[in-house]
This record gives C-alpha cells, sequence and structure tokens, in this order.
C-alpha cells in the first residue's frame, strides 16, 4: 500500500507527497520515541490523547495534541475514525501508529489510505493475512517454513479437535487464533483435560478477541522463544536485522529480551534468518515487522510461531546492535550485544498483580550512547488502571554479552523508583542469576528458578529501600513546609535568619525523623 519513506537528515523524503507531519496514534513511551526521532528528523508531531492522559510526558512531547475522548482505550485510542480525523484536522499526512492499540489493524491501515493519509506500517494484506493465527500458518506451511506439528484446520468441532489432539500426542497447547499477550492460551497435559480446557479458551477468546477460533500445537514443553527482526522494501526486497532471545517470561509474555541470541550457532542463525525473510515474502511485505519461532532445546529445530507486523516493543535491542533508527529507516551494520529490561508497576509476589500509584520518586539511571531508557512518565506521574503498566526500558548495549550483562546489573542496581511496587529487585535477581549469565534461558526460566528468584531477601531488600526513599520524602516535605515560614520573619526580605529550625553558624543543623512500620 505504501513505500517507506526515506528522510534526508534534513526531513525531506521521496513519499508521493511530502509528510511534513505526523500524527502518532499511540501513547507513553512508543509515541515520546517516534517523536523525537520525528524531532531530530524536522518534522512536527501531533498527539492524540484520552482524559486520562491530559497531562501526560507524550502529549508535552508533541508540537500540538488533540483530545479524542474518554480514558477507556476503545472509546479514544482504538476510535479509528476519530484518530483519522484528528489528523486531517491537523494537516498531518502520515499517521505513525506504534505498537499496540491501531497498530496491526488492517482496517485501519486502510481508513488511512482512503482518506489519503500514510499509513507508516505494512500494507493492510499483510496485516490481514497475518493477524489469523491459523491462515498465517497455512501461508507459511506452502512457503516452506517450518511449522509446529499441529492442527490449524477450520473445523472446530470439539470432537473433531480431541481426534486431532490425540493425533498431535500431549502434552498440547491450545491457542486463539486471532490471540495475543498469551490470552486464552491453555497446556492440556492429557485427554481428560481437553474438552474443560477448549471450552475455556474458546470463551476467553470470544470474550477477548471477538472471534473463538482455536488452533492445536505440540506442547513444547522446553523451548526458546526466537524472533528475527526483518525489514522489506515495496519492490521485493527483505533483509533480516539479527535475532532477539524473548525467553525469559513470565505468564507467556516476555520480560526480558537479547540480542542477538546466546549460544546458538552462525548455521542456526542463518537458517532461521533466511526462514523470517521466506516468511516476509511469502505475504508480499514491506516495512519493519517481526517473524516469531519457537526453538525446541531437546531437538534445536525452530518453528514458525506468528509474524508480528509492526515494530515491536523490544526493537531497541536490535536497533542497539545493528546501529541503526528503524523509526528512521537507517541501516546500518555492525555489532555487539543488547538487553532490555522491562520496568513494570507490579507486585512480584503476588504473582506479578499489576500496581498502580504515584512515582513519588523517580531516578532513571542517566542515558548514555550505549543506555537508554525509554519512558512514557515522569517524577510525579500516577501509573493508572487503565493502560499498560509498564514504567520504563532500560536498554543497554556493550561489545560482548558479558560487558552488557554488567552494564545491565549495574543499571537496574541505580535505577531507583519509590511510591509504588515494582519488579526492579526482581529483575536485579534476574540478572544476576547464574542461569541467566550463562545464556542458559528457556520459557520456563523464571518457573524453574523461583526459589533463587523470589527469596525472601529480596522483597526484604525492595521493602527496605522503598521505605528509606519514602521516608527521604516525607522528610524533605516537612522540611520544606517548615522552612516556608521565613519569609514572614522580621522586615519581610527572605532571610535564612527568620527559617525555622534558624540557621545557626558552627552548629550541626541534625534533625531526627522516627517512622513507625
Ligand atoms: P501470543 O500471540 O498470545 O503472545 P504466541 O503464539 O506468540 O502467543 O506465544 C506466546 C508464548 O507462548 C511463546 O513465547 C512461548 O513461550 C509460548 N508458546 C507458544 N507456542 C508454544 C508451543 N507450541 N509450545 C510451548 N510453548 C509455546
Amino acid at each position: 500500500m505504501v513505500e517507506p519513506p526515506r528522510f534526508s537528515r534534513r526531513g525531506s523524503c521521496c513519499w508521493p507527497k511530502p509528510i511534513e507531519k505526523i500524527l502518532v496514534a499511540n501513547r507513553g513511551e512508543i509515541a515520546c520515541r517516534i517523536m523525537r526521532t520525528a524531532r531530530r528528523l524536522g518534522i512536527p508531531t501531533v498527539a492524540v490523547y484520552s482524559d486520562a492522559d491530559a497531562g501526560a510526558l507524550h502529549v508535552r512531547s508533541a508540537d500540538e495534541a488533540v483530545h479524542i475522548g474518554p480514558a477507556l482505550a476503545c472509546l479514544s485510542y482504538l476510535g479509528r475514525v476519530s484518530i483519522v480525523d484528528a489528523a486531517l484536522r491537523a494537516g498531518a499526512q502520515a499517521i505513525r501508529p506504534g505498537y499496540g492499540f491501531l497498530s496491526e489493524s488492517a482496517e485501519f491501515a486502510q481508513l488511512c489510505e482512503d482518506n489519503g493519509l500514510t499509513f507508516i506500517g505494512p500494507p493492510a494484506s499483510a496485516i490481514r493475512d497475518m493477524g489469523d493465527k491459523s491462515a498465517s500458518k497455512k501461508i507459511m506451511g506452502s512457503a516452506g517454513v517450518p511449522l509446529v506439528p499441529g492442527y490449524h484446520g477450520d473445523e472446530q468441532d470439539i470432537d473433531f479437535m480431541r481426534s486431532e489432539a490425540e493425533k498431535i500426542g500431549y502434552p498440547i497447547l491450545i491457542k486463539p487464533t486471532h490471540g495475543g499477550g498469551g490470552k486464552g492460551m491453555r497446556i492440556v497435559q492429557s485427554a481428560n483435560e481437553f474438552v474443560d480446557s477448549f471450552l475455556g479458551a474458546q470463551r476467553e477468546a470470544a470474550a477477548s478477541f471477538g472471534v473463538d477460533k482455536i488452533l492445536l500445537e505440540k506442547y513444547i514443553t522446553r523451548p526458546r522463544h526466537i524472533e528475527v527482526q526483518i525489514f522489506g522494501d515495496k519492490y521485493g526486497n527483505v533483509l533480516y536485522l539479527n535475532e532477539r532471545d524473548c525467553s525469559v517470561q513470565r505468564r507467556h509474555q516476555k520480560i526480558i529480551e537479547e540480542a542477538p541470541a546466546p549460544n546458538v550457532t552462525s548455521d542456526f542463525r542463518t537458517h532461521l534468518g533466511q526462514a523470517a525473510v521466506s516468511t516476509a515474502k511469502a505475504v508480499n511485505y514491506h516495512n519493519a515487522g517481526t517473524v516469531e519461532f519457537i526453538v525446541d532445546t531437546a531437538s534445536g529445530q525452530f518453528y514458525f510461531m506468528e509474524m508480528n507486523t509492526r515494530l515491536q516493543v523490544e526493537h531497541p535491542v536490535t536497533e542497539m546492535i545493528v546501529s541503526q533508527d528503524l523509526v528512521e529507516w537507517q541501516i546500518r551494520v555492525a555489532n555487539g550485544h543488547a538487553f532490555e529490561a522491562r520496568i513494570y508497576a507490579e507486585n512480584v509476589p503476588k504473582g506479578f498483580l499489576p500496581a498502580t500509584g504515584v512515582l513519588h520518586h523517580y531516578r532513571p539511571v542517566p542515558g548514555t550512547s550505549s543506555v537508554r531508557v525509554d519512558t512514557g512518565v515522569e517524577e510525579g506521574d500516577t501509573v493508572s488502571m487503565h493502560y499498560d503498566p509498564m514504567i520504563a526500558k532500560l536498554v543497554v548495549w556493550g561489545e560482548s554479552r558479558s560487558a552488557v550483562l554488567v552494564k545491565l546489573k549495574d543499571s537496574l542496581s541505580m535505577f531507583q523508583v519509590a511510591g509504588l511496587p515494582t519488579n526492579l529487585n526482581f529483575l536485579r535477581k534476574l540478572a544476576n542469576h547464574w542461569a541467566f549469565e550463562d545464556g542458559d534461558v528457556e520459557t520456563h526460566f523464571i518457573e524453574h528458578f523461583k526459589d533463587d528468584l523470589f527469596d525472601d531477601s529480596c522483597h526484604e531488600n525492595e521493602a527496605y529501600k522503598e521505605a528509606i526513599y519514602s521516608a527521604a520524602l516525607v522528610a524533605a516535605c516537612i522540611c520544606n513546609k517548615e522552612n516556608s515560614n521565613f519569609r514572614e520573619g522580621g522586615n519581610g526580605l527572605n532571610s535564612i535568619w527568620y527559617a525555622n529550625p534558624p540557621f545557626r553558624v558552627h552548629h550541626c543543623a541534625k534533625r531526627v525523623f522516627e517512622f513507625k512500620g
């Protein structure tokens, strides 16, 4: 549908219609990240925001902003018509969707095109082909890309499905065909669990995705999740920009990503990259995309899982190792290794339950050429229940895995957040774990090493640090309040002599605060 823009340093480009303004149809860190690149290219941006985001950083980072509705995402950030309307009213020529929300909506891509707006993403047809996991597997099967043994046809009768499960052999994995975020997935260990799991998955799929179609796959007991960043132009050229290992997950969702994947041979890397390129070519893909594979650690065999037709959350680890800005389309091959750690507002001991609250104290590590923090919040902001509880992405780069792992550990230890529960201490434990240091990762890593990662001292430490930060904060507030008296003293001039407590020469001005737990 659209061709990728080729911007010059000064922001001119060779689109049929020059892009002089971009509307960013997203929020949080990805909106801020897109705006940063646009600013560097000299292109003004338009933010969109809901009632809950009126004061958000992405709104402050844009050149202009348009209000698009209430906090509920389906009435604001998912509103296709109101977002296109906002772009037209603001005079933007292109819409950049980021990830999540409308980024993988073929209808939205089409609506942009119908209104003369450039959708900065893949063609609507490729989004459609890849939006359905079972249809995409059919296409990949005929393109010769290896698939996990399973059933991904249209027949959904429960008895038929049960007999397919028998053929595949237990354990099997039930997946919604239109799913995402691990929702609706069920591991079935034996035939007598099948019916309950199947009906449960169908119910959840219908509620979450509006489609209750299911596919069955052999459940790989010790898999790794390895995905390949691909990039295509509209002339059929596709290249791959290395792979990312996203095996360290909780609830089937990524938590640490690294590039390139540790402990794989160069032959494996080449085969995986070539399979990803075949995948993209099979659907005439252009723009940035990710082909996800599951790797059976027992056999070393990899299988196509799905293709994500957008820039992924974890794209910075690839950007760091290939020294390019994927938003800007610069492709410069380099070397190195990178990690991304997702810092969430969540309650780790309670099963990583999302948490909410005010970021009373927020000191991310300072950014350098090899340490980057992508965030959509500032100190004093609130993490609400309305959206994803991610606070920041910490991305680090180094010459080798061992060198960058030191950087990851250092950066995590310096990263300070207080005011609400976070997974920071958990990430610190994880980065320092011997098996992670060895690159010995697979998707059950966290479960497997739970005794090391969730030990009590970890929570105590976290609680202790939180208490210190909070105490310091309260103390600072009290002093500030008391010192605000000093203007009222004497002749009305600002003077330290009227401060409370008063300034004293040759005395130590110590204050003792007692906090009861
Ligand atoms: P979603 O789109 O809901 O995120 P995916 O198909 O991408 O679902 O799978 C998410 C995660 O589920 C994978 O990273 C992996 O950990 C696990 N998974 C998926 N398929 C299998 C399988 N066949 N066997 C074992 N684990 C799997």
